[in-house]
């Protein structure tokens, strides 16, 4: 067993670590350790709506009956860039207006690579859009304690818009504590219970949505997807992309029902979907026989495979078998490419709008 540690590729306060696992079938995955993890609005210049009906043959359909890939790629690489020059004027506008710049914090515990480099691509994208970062590192046999003290300080700090703790935390430390301490006003994550809560209650509107699920709704609604009253299946129920995802959709009007590992017939359940949004960690779990004609598909998952042509001795697939997706859906999401560069575009934009908040500004 390899362990490997890989990119951030989905936002904010996730973080991902990667080992290899060798499946019967001879396929080399890559299993995370998953911490929690962590997203804004329109103008599309992207492509014309895209049409959720299927041909009447729909139904079992399978990825040899289908001829040449005709599906759209969405583009989350440059709907994210997009969205970093959208956030970038308001950065500047803000500025202009009221002389406020917003700023992100970032709480960094120990010593992990992995989590280092996060943190330094976190400060890179802030500066990249004008959001002032703040970083504390602390080591690894920091006391709770001290780490809910600069949560309080930070939430106290008016030049702070935005609180963040890398994950994963040392295991001395209750993580619920501490993610439970940043106030929800600062909550850009979005995983606070109270915006959690807000998002899955009709009527109520959580200050912040979690990051990677909100980018997933941003590529539906810049691609002109229509989902009122679509069939959406979520594979996957996590608190940080299946659950929110699902409650987005939902919000959206869509009827949605959501696939997890307990599901007894998934294919048959996510074939009569008009939507797909995947967040399980299984490479190409979803295949061509699964979709049906004309579905939209958002692949959140990010799995490394063995791949001994790539420099780096693998690469990374999504839970969508894309190549089969790819021939029978309307519109697929690569992977990379795809939802993880929307992710982080989606902290800057909460960042942004928590600053707009705290004074009011439209
Ligand atoms: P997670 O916490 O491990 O949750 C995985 C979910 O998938 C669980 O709800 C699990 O069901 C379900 N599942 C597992 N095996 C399944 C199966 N065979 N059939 C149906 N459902 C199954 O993972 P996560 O944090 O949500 O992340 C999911 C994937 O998205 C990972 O590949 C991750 O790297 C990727 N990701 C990408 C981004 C990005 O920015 N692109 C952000 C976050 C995550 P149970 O609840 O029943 O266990």
């Amino acid at each position: 067993m390899v362990s490997m540690i890989f990119n951030d590729p989905s936002s904010a306060a996730a973080f991902h670590r990667l080992s290899f696992t060798r499946f019967s079938n001879g396929l080399v995955s890559l299993r995370r350790f998953v911490g929690p993890l962590h997203v804004f609005s329109n103008t599309p210049t992207l492509p014309r709506a895209l049409s959720l009906h299927a041909p009447r043959s729909s139904r079992f359909i399978t990825a040899s009956m289908a001829a040449e890939p005709s599906a759209k790629v969405i583009d989350g690489k440059s709907v994210a860039k997009q969205i970093r020059e959208e956030i970038s004027a308001e950065v500047t506008k803000l500025k202009e207006a009221i002389g406020v710049v917003p700023g992100l914090a970032v709480i960094l515990v120990g010593d992990r690579k992995d989590s280092a480099t996060y943190v330094r691509n976190k400060k890179k994208a802030c500066e990249s859009v004008g959001i002032n970062s703040f970083e504390v590192n602390l080591p690894d046999d920091a006391s709770e304690q001290e780490v809910l003290k600069y949560i309080s300080d930070f939430n106290g700090d008016p030049s702070v818009h935005g609180i963040l703790v890398q994950l994963p935390l040392p295991s001395h430390m209750n993580e619920q504590n501490i993610l439970n301490a940043v106030t929800i006003e600062k909550d850009v994550d979005g995983f606070h219970p109270l915006n959690i809560g807000h998002l899955a209650m009709r009527g109520r509107e959580p200050l912040f949505v979690p990051c990677t699920p909100k980018g997933c709704i941003e590529l539906l609604h810049r691609y002109g997807v229509d989902i009122k009253g679509k069939r959406a299946v979520v594979i996957g129920r996590s608190n940080i992309v299946g659950m929110p995802a699902a409650l987005l959709l939902q919000r959206e009007d869509a009827t949605v029902t959501i696939v997890h590992s307990r599901t007894k017939n998934p294919e048959e359940i996510t074939r009569q979907a008009d939507i797909i949004i995947s967040a399980v960690g299984q490479p190409n779990m979803v295949r061509g026989s699964w979709i049906k004609p004309g579905a939209v598909i958002i692949d959140v998952g990010i799995n490394p495979v063995e791949d001994a042509t790539s420099p780096r001795g693998y690469r990374l697939v999504g839970d969508v078998c894309y190549d089969e997706a790819c021939k029978i859906a309307a519109a697929v999401t690569p992977v990379p490419g795809g939802v993880g560069p929307m992710t982080i575009a989606m902290l800057l934009s909460n960042t942004v709008s928590s600053a707009k908040r705290a004074y009011n500004f439209n």
